[in-house]
């Protein structure tokens, strides 16, 4: 798989969110004992498992962490709902 891999931050959480994917491999210190497979969420998932569930919005919740992928230049802190940012991009599904 070639899906770019940005590193986020939700709640204090930290995961690898897979562009493109839509999918977030969740680093936090339960899942990193898991097979990978397990710790693979959706954004809204994982949103949750972090605890921001009830925010209900994914793209402000999950921050790219500044200086950690070169197409996030550092200091230029944007969430990935920023209509500028690289990501904009990534629509979310209209989920049911
Ligand atoms: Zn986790």
């Amino acid at each position: 798989m070639s899906a770019v891999q940005i590193i986020v931050m939700c709640n204090g959480y930290r995961g690898i969110f897979l562009l493109g994917l839509q999918r977030v491999i969740c680093m936090c210190t339960d899942c990193c004992k898991k097979p990978e497979a397990e710790r693979e969420f959706s954004c809204t998932q994982y949103e949750q498992h972090c605890g921001a569930g009830a925010a209900k919005k994914w793209k402000a919740s999950l921050r790219i962490e500044p200086g950690c992928v070169p197409e996030v230049p550092e200091g230029l802190s944007h969430s990935i709902c920023d209509p500028s940012a690289q990501l904009s991009s990534v629509d979310s599904p209209v989920e049911s």
